[in-house]
């Protein structure tokens, strides 16, 4: 059960619902929203009990029977969209409302010139946030594992150049407060989805979390991973379906689109697809792009490299600036189609 509390409701009215839940035989679990309390209720009770007992105390707003095993994340919680309004030096951009959103960059942050040409270019191409590794998680211990501190900092120089947002990703919980310093959304990569302390620990950063996929995770693991996140405290997480693995060895991974389209009805989370990690090569990262908008994607994260032949990582998979200018060309008119559904869609909601 989910009980969204009055918002002129006092401390000791809510600890009165609170204790009226635990009565019958449930645990409790509070978040602080922005302009209310909103109490998730989980274990084994009595439900219609409960609920009607609930509804019938003034301070209660509402009180619902969720039966997905993820609560604060499903559509049964609600049913609008979730917009996440993140800041960047141009202002305030929306993920999950009107617009598509286009991240772009590279795989790794490896030099100032890199990262600010690329920031440039992308920019200019159409991006809206700037992506790139400062922390990488490599397979082997051997790789480049990314620029660290110095990377962050050359990221907040492109953010100032640009205007871009920045994307950047953590893969521990020790360095999410650093992180948290200089990016505007954290990345949680795809190893990394049930590092379940890790995700305890972004409930408090106060930055809006793009969480990806496991390469090996149901759609609904993927769900457990983002309710973690908004339990904690934190309600502005956007999913990643960036393919898992199977018995296919022609591309890195296996996009599994219609997991957009089945996150879009399980969740009210946005959706952002990764034809970059799904693919593994750079001649399929088109078509795919251009399939996330039909299928009604929030948004892409893309890799692009100035150099993509030099990268330090995902080089295969990077687009080159004229390749990106030319994908985001092409994905012109779909974008147009996809605008003009987002509207239709909200008419049909009023
Ligand atoms: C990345 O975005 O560069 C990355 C490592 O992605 P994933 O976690 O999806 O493999
Ligand atoms: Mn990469």
């Amino acid at each position: 059960m989910i009980i969204s509390i009055r918002s002129n409701a006092t401390k000791e009215e809510i600890e009165h619902v609170c204790e009226r839940i635990r009565d019958f035989g449930y645990k409790v679990h509070s978040i602080q929203g922005e302009e209310r309390v909103v109490i998730g209720a989980v274990g084994v009770g009595d439900v219609t009990a409960c609920l009607e007992s609930l509804e019938a105390m003034p301070q209660v707003e509402k009180a619902v029977r969720i039966s997905a095993p993820y609560k604060f994340v499903s559509r049964e919680f609600r049913r609008d969209r979730t917009e996440i309004v993140v800041h960047s030096p141009r202002g305030d951009l929306r993920i999950g409302g009107d617009e598509f959103i286009t991240m772009a960059g590279p795989c790794s942050v490896e030099s100032e010139k890199q990262i600010m040409d690329v920031a440039e270019a992308v920019s200019r191409g159409g991006a809206r946030v700037l992506r790139g590794g400062a922390f990488k998680p490599r397979t082997s211990p051997y790789d480049f594992q990314g620029m660290e501190l110095e990377g962050l900092k050359l990221l907040r120089k492109a953010r100032e150049a640009s205007g871009l947002a920045i994307i950047t990703e953590v893969m521990s919980d020790r360095d999410v407060e650093l992180v948290a310093e200089y990016a505007d959304i954290i990345q949680i990569g795809a190893r990394n989805m049930q590092n379940f302390a890790l995700l305890k620990t972004l409930g408090g950063c106060g930055r809006p979390i793009m969480l990806k996929r496991g390469l090996s995770s149901t759609i609904k693991e993927l769900l457990m991973s983002a309710e973690y996140i908004v339990a904690h405290g934190n309600s502005d997480v956007m999913l990643c379906e960036r393919g898992i693995r199977t018995f296919e060895t022609h591309t890195r991974n296996t996009c599994d689109i219609v997991a957009v389209a089945a996150l879009k009805e399980l969740t009210h989370l946005p959706v952002i697809l990764d034809p970059s990690h799904a693919t593994g090569k750079r001649s399929l990262v088109p078509s795919l792009a251009r399939a996330a908008v039909a299928i009604g994607s929030d948004g892409l994260i893309v890799e692009v490299h100035p150099c993509p032949e030099k990268a330090f990582s995902d080089g295969a998979q990077s687009l080159d600036v004229p390749q990106f200018n030319h994908m985001m060309a092409d994905l012109k008119p779909y974008i147009e189609l996809w605008a003009h559904s987002r509207l239709a869609e909200s008419v049909a909601a009023v």
